[in-house]
């Protein structure tokens, strides 16, 4: 059994600003990460962000990576970091298990934070087992990350904005986009992406949803249906199109395997993506010293990801008796920064289930 005083399981934007701040404070940590690159989502986001100055916006979601990255190997003495390798267990003792170089490792940690992140919600339709059907993370992994066209002729199923802008970039790579259908009678994403993609003569196409896919070794046609107000199929208004891929952008929920597998006291709700768990002030789930920040405590963005990052930081890093010698003023300052990210656009929603996951 390694032991180790903190371990950061997660090294996407959160769990980098959580080591970062660990590291100011003078805590040492283990960070880990299932992928072998770090920097989470942000690694397969080309396109600039948007939010405030102060959490990178203008700058493309890989830069940042880059940038966050950066400042967690300025302190290899405190910040040491397992890359490749997954946490597959977690207990209330605070043991972690990890699998690595197909090695089952034990760790016995005094606090957790874990910051895994989101995985893509699903669609369930006929057929939607064919190959070329994908989400749109997968999209964006084999565009952006290895350089790969996901097909030639797609349609897009969701437009929030991971849907807009992952259309917008699917047609920069030379795909065409024959459509983007959204279930809910009104576009999900910011106005601004929505008309860049209607600038390129993309229809997006709302009250309707995707009713089955065809083909017999991979997807070759999809038939689509309109919804009326009660979400009902409305008869008749079946539409075919050709297609050799379909990207699904529907969403995120919490990745809380971990979370479950402590214990910890968790709720539903949906604005905040599905079960997340129960937060207590200082950012703990119900488990003493086992924290949650970014994606996995709620999905919102990378930039309230890196603010609950540095939060969590220098909460944890407090409680194993090491204060950031400008504790007060940081915590201040970043409390300020979420409130003001909160603000924006969809702030209401997230603030209703916020107020929902307080003990
Ligand atoms: C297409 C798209 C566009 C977006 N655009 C914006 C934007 O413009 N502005 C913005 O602010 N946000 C944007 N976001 C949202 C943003 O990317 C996420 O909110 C942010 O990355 C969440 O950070 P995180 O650190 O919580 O999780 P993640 O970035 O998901 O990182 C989690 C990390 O945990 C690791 N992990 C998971 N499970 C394990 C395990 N068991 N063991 C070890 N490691 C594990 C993963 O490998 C990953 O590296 C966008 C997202 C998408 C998909």
């Amino acid at each position: 059994m390694i032991n180790k005083d903190l371990v950061i399981i997660g090294g996407g934007p959160a769990g980098l600003c959580a080591a970062k701040m660990a590291a100011e404070a003078g805590q040492s940590c283990l960070l880990i990460d299932r992928n072998r690159t770090l920097g989470g989502q942000l690694i397969k986001q080309t396109h600039m962000f948007f939010g405030s100055e102060k959490q990178f916006a203008k700058t493309r979601g890989i830069d940042i990576a880059n940038k966050l990255v950066e400042d967690v190997r300025k302190h290899p003495d405190l910040i040491e970091i397992w890359d490749d390798a997954t946490v597959v267990g977690l207990y209330q003792d605070k043991v972690i298990t990890v699998l690595k170089n197909e090695l089952y490792i034990k760790v016995q940690s005094k606090a957790v934070i874990i910051s895994t992140g989101a995985s893509e919600k699903v669609l369930a339709f006929e057929n939607n087992d064919l190959p070329g059907i994908y989400g749109a993370g997968a999209v964006q992994t084999l565009m952006n990350v290895y350089g790969v066209k996901p097909g030639s002729r797609i349609v897009m199923v969701g437009s929030g904005n991971i849907g807009l802008i992952v259309s917008y970039q699917l047609m920069q790579a030379g795909v065409r986009v024959l459509s983007i259908i959204e279930a809910s009678p009104k576009i999900g994403g910011y106005k601004v992406h929505a008309s860049k993609i209607r600038r390129l003569g993309i229809d997006i196409v709302t009250s309707c949803t995707i009713k089955k896919a065809i083909g017999t070794e991979a997807v070759e046609k999809i038939v689509t249906v309109k919804l009326d107000e009660k979400w009902n199929e409305v008869p008749g208004s079946e539409k075919e199109y050709e297609v050799d891929a379909v990207c699904i952008a529907v969403g995120l929920t919490p990745l809380t395997n971990l979370q479950s597998m402590i214990g910890s006291e968790m709720k539903y709700i949906s604005e905040l993506g599905g079960l997340v768990p129960v937060i207590y002030p200082n950012h703990e789930t119900s488990i003493e010293n086992i924290f949650s920040c970014g994606d996995a405590s709620g999905i919102e963005e990378a930039s309230s990801a890196i603010v609950e990052g540095y939060i969590t930081g220098l909460l944890a890093s407090k409680k194993l008796g090491n204060v950031h010698p400008r504790y007060d003023e940081l915590m201040d300052e970043y409390n300020t920064q979420l409130n003001n990210l909160r603000n924006g656009p969809f702030g209401d929603k997230i603030l209703n289930g916020l107020k929902k996951q307080g003990a």
